[in-house]
């Protein structure tokens, strides 16, 4: 099964750590009647809280930092250092290829934009109808493919689409999805489009915070990511891959760190980073970001992926107990996925729902379309009722480092009050 390739790559952890502790794990919220309750976070696909080791290495970096690339002061020195240190940490984290450029971002919405804004003239995007919209909408000429049917489905679907195509072309896919956590082959997928001579685009916003990936060893051409979602606060993600597409590219934005010279004329650096990280960066976000990459690494993924699978099964199996409860799948049950599961309650739009587990019973889950219109409404069998439209939704519950068995329980015991009203 090609699914499992990203798994296959797991690293051995011959001095794994204890999972590490999450910020905010004891918040108390306040429910129906006043009453206090222990939050129960299920919405780490949207935001995963933060490691203690990574707001300790952010609280570390606090007490004396400047600008990067600018100063000889043993500040800017030794921030730079840092944030050299994190890019180095990321390359290694997504096992990339000694070549490949690894940029900073704000997320992974900025990394596929970035992309976007250097694909060679006349470049074909082909994408499935799947996709986060941060991966299905930054391409101006997409060939879009409808969901497939089964992974064998996909990658036929790709070889088809790639075929019929001239020119340099892209194909971009999610790894893990946002909306059902399935597992897409992406290891199949790019030796698809590498015997097509085309590069794959890997959106791999929800695989990271959950499994391994290795550039190299899947021969990916590029992933993006974010680190919010990955165990570290907001606004820094990042691009890495191939450097010659990033090289040729306009300058995501102008200004300074991006130019060599500027004169009559300006002389835009080549080499991808400074071409692409114009202004002062986000050094605290990309000493965050390396700091979780760190942070997993160290607890090793097979401890990480065992307590996840022990929730997540235990969670699915819940829900399938409801009756009027019915989970999300593009692929059926017994298809592999990351901790993310997203279900509709029958006689209850998604929003009641959410409204009730979070009012009365601390939970927090999204509800919605999760910036994936086409492939919701294709999983809810609904036709195009527009953004605001409540029966064409779900609610998601996603687990992560910090969920609880108390947790899960609690989620299952609120829907089961629910559907029994
Ligand atoms: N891709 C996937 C699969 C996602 O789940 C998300 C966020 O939910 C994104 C991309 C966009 O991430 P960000 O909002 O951090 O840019």
């Amino acid at each position: 099964n090609s699914t499992s390739s990203a798994e296959a790559d797991a690293p051995a952890s011959a001095t794994s750590r204890p999972i590490p502790a999450v910020l905010g794990a004891d918040l108390e919220v306040p429910v129906k009647g006043g009453r206090l309750v222990g939050y129960a976070n299920l919405d780490y696909a949207a935001s995963a809280p933060c490691l203690e080791p990574v707001s300790a290495a952010v609280t570390a970096a606090l007490p004396a930092y400047s600008s990067v690339h600018r100063g000889a002061g043993y500040a800017s020195q030794l921030t730079t250092a840092r944030y050299e240190q994190a890019r180095h940490t990321v390359r290694a984290f997504v096992g990339a290829r000694p070549d490949d450029a690894v940029i900073f971002t704000r997320n992974t919405t900025d990394a596929t934009n970035l992309l976007a804004g250097c694909l060679p003239a006349g470049t074909t995007t082909v994408v499935f109808d799947t996709e986060h919209h941060a991966s299905l909408l930054p391409w101006p000429d997409a060939v879009r493919l409808a969901p497939p049917a089964f992974p064998g489905e996909a990658v036929r679907a790709a070889d088809e689409a790639l075929a019929g195509i001239d020119g340099p072309k892209l194909l971009v896919v999610t790894a893990a999805s946002n909306v059902t956590g399935e597992l897409w082959p992406i290891a199949a997928l790019a030796h698809i489009a590498h015997r097509h001579g085309a590069r794959i685009l890997v959106d791999a916003a929800q695989l990271v915070p959950h499994r391994p990936v290795n550039l190299t060893a899947l021969d990916l051409d590029y992933v993006a990511f974010s680190g919010h979602k990955l165990y570290a606060p907001f606004g820094a993600g990042a691009l890495v891959g191939r450097r010659d597409w990033l090289a040729g590219g306009e300058p995501y934005l102008k200004g300074g760190g991006a130019v060599r010279s500027v004169g009559e004329d300006v002389e835009w650096h080549d080499d991808p980073e400074p071409r692409h990280e114009a202004g002062t960066p986000n050094v605290l976000g990309a000493i965050a970001l390396a700091a979780a990459c760190d942070a997993l690494t160290a607890t090793g993924w097979t401890e990480l992926v065992c307590e996840e699978e022990r929730l997540i099964d235990r969670l699915r199996s819940g829900l399938a107990s409801i009756a009027g409860v019915r989970e999300l799948s593009l692929w059926g049950d017994d298809h592999p996925r990351v901790g993310i599961v997203s279900f509709t309650v029958a006689g209850y739009s998604a929003r009641e729902v959410a409204e009730v587990l979070s009012g009365e019973h601390g939970i927090g889950v999204r509800d919605g379309k999760f910036c994936a219109h086409p492939f919701v409404r294709h999983l809810l069998g609904a036709s195009d009722g527009g953004c605001d439209d409540d029966t064409a939704s779900a609610v998601r519950a996603s687990i992560g480092i910090g969920s609880t068995q108390e947790h899960v329980d609690r989620l299952i015991e609120a829907l089961r009050d629910l559907v029994a009203r």
